[in-house]
């Protein structure tokens, strides 16, 4: 993976405070600059201790101490500042260079010695230079910066190979090798020099996470989680058998043969002892893997299975981020007309119909670029110019960084559904159109009716009250009919208009039916006296509605089972209710005539009547007012009835209003 995908800083901010590696390289940087300045002071002041740390070992060099205050300086710049000047990585490699080249070509060098003269080092063991080690780790840190800054992975070797050198001669410290006894290139590297290399590089390692270390320390991959597994057989064991065999050779307790066949007799059981465990735990991790493996085969089986089955009924496409279609099945091909070459690296926009508006498409977008899967129907156009409707659901699919790689389609052709919806809405439109219209008819009509008609009925009975006397009974008799007539007409525009306005701008509230019915037991008091009517009410629920006409409804209900009733028979009036799953069923029930079962449907209709005004008055207008009502809040209406016994009106109302409904009432 190239270093610019990985998602993280390449240099600590100063600010953040929180980071421990930010910490640590501040304090190395100045750590760096403070004791390579300490030590050139110690140069000039001939503070001997300083030079080399313990007795007779390497001196720290002049050069390696100015060398150590400018790459802790480089460190800091690297680290904390934006800039990219290499001026010092060039002064360092301007020093260090010409060193590894005086010992390669063997000539004096005046850098040695330019800015103080050492005395301390023997002639013969080149005064005032520093070890070929610590010129060529000089060279590979200075080196560093520039190939870090340009992303080149090999600049992390360079690192590698400075802290190899360096643990090199700490250990032959750590393990008190004389001078002689160690090899030549990092003879005379200093303690301190090379615990500095060791941590400089340590730390430019591991803050960079994709590091050599960073990725065996920090990593949560098995090699990483080996690595610190080994680090006591490697590090920690070597080193305590090391100090314990050479102490023992120094007192001359044990020979250096016996310590070099009993180190590595122990080193050899140990090793066995510590890889056979680590072995026995790599084993059992593995064989966890193969079975997961072959539980993934197992899905992949499946999962192969389950595209086969979905390629043969679905049309499945696969797009990149950028929309271009990828991979389209036959059912696609198919459907879209279309040769899977002529789709494959096209556009998706190929199969656009134009049918959706900008919006449509940028709600799809977004919804699949945040990474949610959009459902939803589409109008697309086949190659032929045809058009196809589908049930289209748009997976993404994201890498392990979270960004989309793919998006999959998976569309179900629904063209015929789609048609049979459009023409069942074109039919509802049409029916609502057509009811609107009727609907504007009747009022306009009612309405301008209204006037006219009071104006024959007004005249009428100055007619009645000026003229009647000079009628005879004849005349008498056809002014009375025109004026009930009139009286009559005009009582049947009133109570179309009524019933025009039903629930016109009115609102939906929460109805306790108990307290409606008991207002309107109290309205129709006198009418319940007169009639000597027994009307019971059950208790009552409350429910969602328009309550000026439900109460209307009820008193249509309530005033018919009085009018309807038989001779002699006192009217006895039930009401009652009961729950459904998401309903109420009321029911009004009397003791009166009855009603035929053929005569039963047409009572609903409007001005429809069983019976002559003599023997029961009316307009034929009530019952299709209660239908309009129930209708109003999505539920039916009904009758049961034997004739001569008495009839129950049954109507439902749902919990829910028709949000329809809802809207009309407010328009
Ligand atoms: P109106 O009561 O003004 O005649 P409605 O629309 O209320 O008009 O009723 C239509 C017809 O239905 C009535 O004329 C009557 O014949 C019949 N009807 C209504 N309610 C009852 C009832 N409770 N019992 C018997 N017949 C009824």
């Amino acid at each position: 993976m190239a270093l610019k995908d990985m998602n993280f800083p390449l240099r600590i901010k100063i600010n953040d405070k929180l980071s421990l590696l930010s910490r640590t390289s501040l304090f190395v940087s100045v750590f760096l600059m403070g004791t390579g300045g300490l030590i050139m002071i110690s140069w000039i002041f001939d503070m001997r201790d300083m030079l080399s740390l313990i007795p007779f070992g390497a001196t720290m060099k002049f050069n390696t101490a100015l060398l150590f205050s400018l790459l802790g300086g480089r460190i800091y710049q690297f680290f904390f500042t934006a800039k990219k000047i290499e001026i010092i990585s060039v002064i360092i490699l301007g020093i260090a260079l010409p060193t590894l080249a005086a010992y390669i070509f063997d000539f004096d060098l005046v850098l040695d010695n330019i800015f103080v003269t050492d005395t301390l080092t023997p002639a013969n063991s080149f005064p005032g230079r520093m070890s070929p080690a610590t010129a060529f780790s000089f060279s590979l840190l200075a080196a560093y910066f520039p190939f870090r800054s340009r992303e080149i992975k090999g600049a992390f070797y360079l690192l590698l190979v400075v802290f190899l050198i360096s643990l090199i001669s700490f250990l032959s410290y750590l393990l008190q090798l004389g001078l002689n006894q160690r090899v030549f290139f990092i003879a005379s590297m200093a303690i301190h020099t090379s615990i500095f290399f060791m941590t400089a590089s340590l730390v430019l390692q591991l803050s960079a996470e994709d590091s050599i270390f960073s990725l065996v320390i920090w990593g949560k991959l098995k090699g990483a989680r080996f690595f610190w597994k080994l680090i006591p057989l490697l590090i920690i064991l070597p080193i305590f058998m090391s100090y314990c065999f050479l102490y023992a050779i120094h007192k001359e307790i044990i020979s250096p043969e016996f310590a070099i066949v009993n180190y590595t007799v122990i080193f050899i059981f140990f090793g066995l002892v510590y890889s056979f465990i680590l072995a026995k735990n790599l084993n059992r991790e593995d064989a966890m893997q193969i079975e997961l493996l072959e539980g993934l085969e197992n899905q992949n089986t499946k999962l192969d299975h389950f595209k086969k089955g979905l390629d043969q009924i679905a049309m499945i496409s696969k797009t990149d981020p950028y929309g271009r279609i990828t991979y389209a099945n036959q059912t696609f091909c198919e459907i879209s007309k279309y040769l899977e070459s002529e789709l494959v690296g096209a556009n998706h926009n190929i199969v656009n119909s134009g049918h959706h508006d900008k919006a449509f498409f940028h709600d799809l977008w977004t919804t699949i670029k945040n990474g949610k899967v959009w459902i939803g129907e589409i109008k697309n156009k086949a190659k032929d110019g045809s058009f196809y409707w589908t049930q289209t659901a748009i997976i993404p699919f994201m890498d392990h960084h979270g960004k989309i790689e793919e998006y999959l389609s998976i569309r179900s052709d629904i063209t015929q559904k789609k048609m049979e919806e459009l023409e069942e809405k074109a039919e509802a439109e049409e029916m609502k159109y057509k009811n609107k219209e009727l609907e504007q008819f009747t009022y306009i009509s009612s309405h301008d009716l209204q006037e006219p008609l009071n104006t024959m009925t007004n005249m009428t009975k100055l007619m009645v009250k000026n003229y009647a006397s000079q009628l005879d009974e004849d005349g008498k008799k056809i002014l009375h009919y025109t004026s009930e007539a009139s009286k009559r007409m005009s009582n049947l525009v009133k109570a179309l208009l009524e019933y025009n306005l039903l629930g016109k701008n009115r609102g939906v509230s929460d109805i306790e039916v108990g307290d409606l019915l008991n207002d309107l037991k109290l309205d129709i008091q006198d009418k319940l006296t007169s009639t000597n009517t027994q009307l019971k009410i059950d208790p009552m629920p409350d429910i969602l509605g328009f309550p000026t006409e439900l109460k209307l409804l009820f008193q249509n209900l309530i005033l018919n089972g009085i009018k309807f009733q038989r001779p002699g028979v006192k009217p006895q009036i039930y009401i009652s209710a009961e729950r459904s799953e998401d309903f109420w069923t009321f029911k009004v029930a009397d003791n009166g005539i009855g009603i035929k079962e053929d005569h039963q449907h047409r009572i609903f209709q409007i001005f429809q009547r069983l019976h002559n005004r003599e023997n029961y008055d009316g307009s034929g207008i009530g019952l299709s007012q209660c239908k309009k009502i129930v209708e109003m809040h999505g539920g039916k209406i009904w009758v049961t009835s034997t004739l001569g016994e008495g009839s129950t009106f049954l109507f439902t109302i749902p919990d829910q209003i028709p949000r329809s409904v809802e809207q009309m009432s407010k328009s």
